[in-house]
């Protein structure tokens, strides 16, 4: 007999569902977090993140008011304010997550945990703990590269924690996180550098929407330097000096590293108890999550898949249909909708047109214009839609939106294109006028 049907190592989005989910079945469970409950999403990223996306916006919405009509009088931004307002919200979600946990049944044990057999794991006050089945749902954090220097800088877990906000930062990095955060300091008025090491930022993106972010991002603001990568970084009076690969120096108060993120896998028990890794380290699972180890199961960031909330969660959820069950579950990663939530933003499914072409025939509708409510403000931001077709089929492949409420319309559309639709099923729905979305059902010749 075991203590536990299930014990779960990790609080976030997939270890909680998980945990939720089984104690709902009326199986024992506990689940150890050594942080905070929620995990990444909601205490150091999608939440605080998207919270501070929609207070860096407000700036352009003064500038564009006044367009409309309206006089606005003096604006001015403060950190603390908004540092405090989010910190409510996240001790809130905080709480309804592990109580989504114990009211439910299950045991929490707000410390580490390792594992110490398969089906034995130890908590950091030295008890151990049997289960049945074991779930690693430990998440990742940030990867800082190997630069002289790199103790001064920050990732995206200090930036929500800063006292205040810096006048002037380096972002390093041309994915989500980079793009996101550059954005967002640059809305609450910081000077923003941002150096990225390749051509051109959000490698696996569509070539045209990176190209049409890169420009926007450009023009709202952020100097944003291409083939650039940092060198050494050192501290001064002045603030750090950041030494680049171009030879130049940039002198910031803060560097914000935004260069991936790796598996929390260190001194967890898995080598010793033979709980295969990768070469990241991160843990390697069957299309069903089951490690190397029989009892011991993975989901989420750890496994380093697809590195989203909603795809952690679906993760849990299909172990727990595996596992208890008794309904063998492989979640699927297939055409997964995204959002980065960069000024201006991208809804983005499928394929891009430059995969599309590697495989398929593919005939390619494109609208790029000004979105009617940039139109009065007298703003030259544009809008661009893609639908990439394969013309054999006429199946779309692929979607891609940027622009305002991309996120959210990408929602919808990720329907219809995991539904199969064609071009021909995307034009014969009524557009919905006067709407930014109403050109995704209205492009009539391909490019
Ligand atoms: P996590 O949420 O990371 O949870 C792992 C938990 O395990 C943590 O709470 C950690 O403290 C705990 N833990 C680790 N080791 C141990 C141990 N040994 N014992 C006990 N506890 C342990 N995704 C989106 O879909 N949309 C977004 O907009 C988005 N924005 C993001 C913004 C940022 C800045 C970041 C960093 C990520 C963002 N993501 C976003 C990704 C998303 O947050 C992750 O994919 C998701 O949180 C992964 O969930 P998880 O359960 O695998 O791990
Ligand atoms: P990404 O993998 O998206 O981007 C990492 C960036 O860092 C790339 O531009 C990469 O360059 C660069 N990089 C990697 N190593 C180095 C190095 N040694 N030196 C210089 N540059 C380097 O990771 P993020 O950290 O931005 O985000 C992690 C994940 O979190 C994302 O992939 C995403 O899944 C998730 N996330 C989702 C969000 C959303 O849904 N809106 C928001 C934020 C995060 P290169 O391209 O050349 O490899």
């Amino acid at each position: 007999m075991y203590d536990y049907d299930l014990f779960v190592i990790g609080g976030g989005s997939g270890g909680v569902r998980a945990g939720r989910v089984t104690a709902q079945l009326g199986k024992k469970v506990a689940l150890a977090e050594e942080y905070r409950y929620g995990g990444t999403c909601v205490i150091r990223g999608c939440v605080p993140k998207k919270l501070m996306v929609y207070a860096s916006a407000f700036a352009q919405q003064f500038t564009d008011a006044k367009g409309f009509g309206w006089t606005v009088g003096n604006t001015s931004f403060d950190w603390p304010t908004l540092r405090g307002n989010i910190d409510a919200e996240l001790n809130r979600l905080e709480g309804l997550y592990e109580k989504g946990l114990t009211s439910n049944g299950a045991d929490t044990f707000n410390q580490r945990a390792t594992i110490t057999g398969p089906h034995e794991v130890q908590l950091a006050d030295g008890t151990t703990k049997s289960a049945e089945t074991i779930l690693i749902a430990t998440g990742g954090r940030p990867f800082i590269p190997d630069v002289p220097g790199a103790e001064h800088v920050i990732t995206s877990n200090e930036i929500f924690l800063l006292d205040e906000l810096p006048k002037r930062i380096l972002v390093v990095g041309g994915g989500y996180i980079a793009c996101e955060f550059a954005c967002i300091l640059n809305g609450m008025g910081v000077e923003v550098h941002q150096y990225y090491r390749g051509a051109q930022i959000l490698r696996g993106f569509d070539g045209e929407v990176r190209g049409h972010v890169s420009d926007e991002m450009i023009a709202k603001g952020i100097n944003l330097h291409l083939g650039t990568d940092v060198t050494r970084i050192e501290k001064q009076d002045d603030g750090l000096h950041v030494h680049c690969t171009n030879g130049s120096i940039c002198v910031v108060d803060q560097v914000l590293y935004a260069t991936g993120r790796v598996a929390n896998t260190e001194n967890l028990g898995l080598d010793e108890v033979g709980v295969e890794t990768g070469r990241k380290g991160e843990v390697k699972v069957d299309t069903y999550g089951q490690t190397s180890v029989p009892s011991i199961y993975a989901v989420g960031d750890v496994t380093d898949r697809v590195q989203l909330t909603p795809v952690a969660i679906r993760e849990g959820v299909a172990f727990v249909e595996t596992v208890f069950k008794n309904n063998p579950t492989s979640p699927d990663h297939e055409l997964i909708p995204t959002a980065v939530f960069t000024q201006p933003e991208i809804g983005t499914v499928g394929m891009t047109e430059e995969e599309a072409r590697d495989k398929y025939d593919v005939d390619v509708y494109r609208a790029a214009f000004r979105p009617m409510q940039v139109v009065l403000a007298g703003r030259e931001e544009r809008m661009l839609m893609k639908l990439i077709v394969d013309k054999a089929t006429r199946k779309v492949l692929g979607c891609h939106i940027v622009g305002p409420a991309a996120g959210e319309m990408i929602q919808l559309a990720g329907v219809a294109v995991k539904m199969g639709a064609t071009k021909e099923d995307f034009d014969r729905t009524v557009a919905v006028h006067p709407t930014a979305a109403e050109e995704l059902v209205t492009m009539k010749e391909p490019v």
